[in-house]
């Protein structure tokens, strides 16, 4: 048994931010699957969104944000991620992020699709590299805390594993069941739990997302108790390289604002036909469901990036990780096309947390990609995620502060150890490769880009089914790494198409053949507790009281 005052599950830019600051208040724990170094956040190349230049405001960050939330944007949550963005660039920049500047020493704006200014603050094409490779350094020279590597979040420990459940309503979250890489398992408790595990990429077949991501924060904050929402709005990258060996790797659309230009296997333009105005530069949902239909039409795995209309050491420069990993796969960029194709990218639902990452369960706090702040809606703005998980995790250790929670709670020293007994070595590796195959393939073909009724109907038989088979093994085998994340995405798999299926328009990111259009009366999130559904009215400041009840 483990105690710190604050447990940070995961090592991405939402739970490294927090770690640090965190430290300044107490002892910390930052536990994650695999080394510190990995994450979505590594991955990232675009940037961080803020308002830098003199010429761009506030307002039109927030804006843009809205605008792409397609509705569903929560207005308090987006005003304080673009205001905060300055502040965040600031801080990383005395972490030891060194953004790219200009000639004359003030920060290089990148501009990227949905957004009306330039205003992405990068690190040439690897931002997320060198934020994460500045918070780790940042973290480990850090006595205060103590970092757990190869170490997985398993179950959320609540009241419901006290010995005497007194389940009275509210739910407190006192740590974290912990599998380490000999398969031990070790209670973790805390007074505050930060969950930034990130997002949940590997539920589909084709993803731009790391191994890491299979959803477990969500997952496990699902079971515990907690609201989850908006899970029918997964934005699929419209460009990751393709290559039929099966590797994929985002192809940043700093290229589109770049001037790459999207064409089909017959070499044609096709933007233009979809979105006449804004072409290549529209929002990802628009510019991934265009080259769906082209591949679709064309009956290709594929479709095509040109840059080769630029000047080659131009295209070097701005975009050495592309260059050079298109060049290990035989492609080079400044003289052939790039093989692209859609990939899901960023869960713009997850655990409903309010604008202090606060989640319905007491001391549960979540921040980053595994969290629905609000920021999003029903899209994501490009380059707007890393802001937000650094602005939450900021603002909950406000709220901790200020309120002193640190002070009144307590650490649960009555938890029990992880009761494994009844489970039994399985060696058969064969079930859980099968149902990850199965799920991928599923949710590609009936939830992915576009949506059917029917599709989805067939979906959620499949999946329930396979959810079930997999809770019956789950509660027999000797628990694996490998097992708790096909559990995970089997559970969010389920919920990601019921709640495809609840919602009955098209907005943003989710796309449904039968409902094609917009419809007011859909304005609110879809909120998933307890296995009921609620819809959430945008914007509605007792949501928290809501859902305590
Ligand atoms: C290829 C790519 C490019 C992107 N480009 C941009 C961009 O340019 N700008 C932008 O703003 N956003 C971008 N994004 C999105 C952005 O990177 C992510 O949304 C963001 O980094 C999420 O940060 P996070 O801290 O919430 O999670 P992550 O960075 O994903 O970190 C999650 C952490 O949790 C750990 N973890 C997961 N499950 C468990 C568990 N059960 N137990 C313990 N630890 C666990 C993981 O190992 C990891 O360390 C990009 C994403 C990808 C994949």
């Amino acid at each position: 048994m483990k105690k710190y005052d604050f447990i940070v599950i995961g090592s991405g830019i939402a739970g490294l931010t927090f770690a640090i600051k965190a430290a300044e208040m107490g002892s910390v724990a930052v536990i994650t699957k695999e080394k510190m170094f990995e994450s979505n956040t590594r991955y990232a190349q675009g940037g961080i969104a803020s308002v830098i230049d003199k010429e761009d405001k506030t307002y039109l960050h927030f804006e843009d944000t809205l605008k792409a939330g397609a509705g569903l944007c929560h207005k308090n949550a987006v005003k304080l991620t673009a205001q905060k963005g300055p502040e965040m660039i600031k801080l990383l920049s005395e972490w030891g992020v060194d953004f790219d500047k200009t000639k004359s020493g003030s920060l290089e704006l990148g501009r990227e699709g949905g957004h009306s200014k330039s205003r992405i603050v990068h690190v040439h094409d690897y931002t997320g590299k060198a934020i994460q490779e500045a918070l780790v350094n940042k973290v480990r020279e850090n006595s205060n805390i103590h970092i757990f590597e190869n170490c997985m979040g398993l179950d959320l420990i609540t009241d419901h594993h006290l010995p005497e459940k007194t389940i009275s309503g509210s739910i407190t979250c006192y740590g974290v069941y912990v599998l380490d890489k000999n398969n031990e398992i070790t209670t973790f408790l805390s007074k505050i739990t930060l969950l930034a595990t990130g997002g949940m990429g590997k539920i589909y077949l084709h993803t731009t997302n790391p191994a890491i991501a299979t959803g477990d924060g969500v997952a496990m904050a699902y079971r515990a108790g907690a609201a989850v929402g908006n899970l029918e709005f997964m934005q699929f990258h419209p460009t990751a390289f393709y290559d039929s060996s099966g590797i994929r790797f985002l192809v940043s659309e700093a290229i589109r604002g770049f001037g790459a230009i999207l064409r089909n296997n017959k070499g044609e333009a096709f933007m233009k036909k979809y979105s006449p105005e804004l072409k290549e530069l529209s929002p990802r949902d628009i510019v991934a469901r265009a080259i769906d239909s082209e591949m679709k039409k064309e009956g290709k795995p594929n479709v095509f990036l040109d840059i080769t209309h630029k000047n080659p050491n131009l295209v070097k420069e701005k975009f050495p990780l592309i260059y050079n990993t298109c060049l290990s796969y035989g492609i080079n960029i400044t003289k052939e096309l790039i093989p692209v194709v859609p990939a899901a990218h960023y869960q713009c639902g997850g655990v409903i947390a309010d604008l202090n990452a606060a989640t319905n369960i007491n001391n549960l706090f979540a921040s980053g990609e595994a969290a629905m702040s609000g920021v999003n809606g029903a899209n994501r703005l490009a380059s707007n995620s890393l802001l937000e998980g650094m602005v939450f995790s900021l603002t909950s250790l406000k709220l901790i502060k200020d309120k002193k929670i640190l002070n009144s709670a307590k650490i649960e020293t009555s938890i029990p150890d992880w009761d494994d007994s009844g489970t039994f070595d399985e060696k058969e590796w064969i079930y859980i490769s099968h149902d990850k195959r199965e799920i991928h393939q599923i949710m590609w073909d009936y939830v992915g880009i576009v949506r059917k009724d029917l599709r989805l109907e067939r979906a959620c038989n499949r999946l329930n089914l396979i959810n079930k088979e997999i809770e019956e093994f789950y509660k027999k085998t000797k628990i694996t790494k490998a097992l708790i994340e096909l559990r995970n995405i089997s559970l969010l798999s389920v919920l990601i198409t019921q709640s495809a299926r609840f919602r009955k328009e098209s907005r943003g990111l989710h796309y449904i053949i039968e409902y094609p259009e917009k419809n007011e009366e859909w304005l609110v999130d879809t909120i998933k507790i307890n296995n009921r559904f609620i819809k959430r009215p945008i914007n509605d400041d007792g949501f928290t009281s809501i859902l305590r009840k």
